[in-house]
């Protein structure tokens, strides 16, 4: 299937989005890279080239030095805070907006698919907007790390509502492996497929489109693959499927 010319397999991907009952899409870096968000394992460029993640982004680390933790994460947070949507961003709002989407699980922490209007999103990694008090539980803006790791209120060290390695899942993940039940078609973009338990919820799927510039371990299971750049192939797909509306309009 991989094989056809680009132009056929976006015709494929418009009837299979079209004959499908029920279709979801699955985020992952890749998909804010071209907003100027670096990913995590892209060859060379990924953030993982140079950092080790259990030192940069595990529960432990924050614990053992909650200054280094924050210093480093927000260097590359700040990227994420100031960034913009790009075309993908956008034309997965307007495939939703359409009514053939819907919804979108996204393993980012960036807000970037509602910043593009998308309004079914699932952030099974968590946010960048607050941060809360292991001790007490009290929710601050994230600005407040800014100034101190504290809790203003009991003294508790403060966490971002982000998943790092060594948490369990947030609620979010655990809706969307709910509303993953009976899903048609899942457009997986952006995603190496290699963080769990998210790279399972592909197998809840009766279909699979992978949108990634590199293989990942689903390729091949899925029906379509693209190696295109995501805000291309989005675009081209929204540009495809006319003026028709789909059945969650
Ligand atoms: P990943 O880094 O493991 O994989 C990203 C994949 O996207 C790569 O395989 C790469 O080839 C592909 N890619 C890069 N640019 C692309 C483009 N323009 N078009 C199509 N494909 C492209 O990312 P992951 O699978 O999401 O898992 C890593 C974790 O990274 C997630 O938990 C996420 O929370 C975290 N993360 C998030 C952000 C963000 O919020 N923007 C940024 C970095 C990492």
């Amino acid at each position: 299937m991989s094989q056809l010319l680009y132009q056929d397999r976006i015709i494929k991907l418009v009837e299979s989005i079209k004959t499908a009952g029920k279709v979801l899409a699955l985020t992952g870096a890749g998909i804010s890279t071209e907003s100027g968000i670096p990913d995590f394992r892209s060859k060379d460029t990924g953030l993982w080239h140079r950092y080790d993640p259990q030192e940069v982004a595990s529960i432990k680390a924050l614990k053992k030095d909650p200054k280094s933790f924050y210093a480093l994460n927000f260097q590359w947070w700040d990227t994420c805070l100031r960034a913009r949507p790009n075309k993908a961003h956008l034309a997965l709002a307007q495939l939703e907006a359409m009514g053939w989407l819907l919804g979108t699980i996204t393993q980012n922490i960036d807000g970037l698919h509602q910043q593009a209007g998308s309004q079914r999103v699932w952030e099974v990694h968590g946010h960048l907007r607050e941060c809360y008090c292991l001790v007490c539980q009290h929710d601050y803006g994230l600005e407040q790390l800014r100034h101190r790791f504290h809790c203003p209120n009991c003294g508790g060290l403060l966490r971002p509502q982000v998943v790092l390695f060594g948490d369990r899942m947030s609620e979010d993940y655990f809706i969307a492996e709910k509303v993953m039940s009976g899903c048609q078609l899942l457009l997986v973009i952006g995603s190496s497929l290699q963080v769990q338990p998210v790279a399972s919820l592909p197998y809840l799927s009766r279909g699979i489109v992978i949108i990634n510039k590199e293989p990942t371990a689903w390729d091949e299971q899925a029906q379509l693959i693209f190696r295109e750049p995501a805000s291309k192939v989005l675009w081209d797909l929204v540009n495809s499927m006319e003026k028709s509306t789909g059945p969650y309009y």
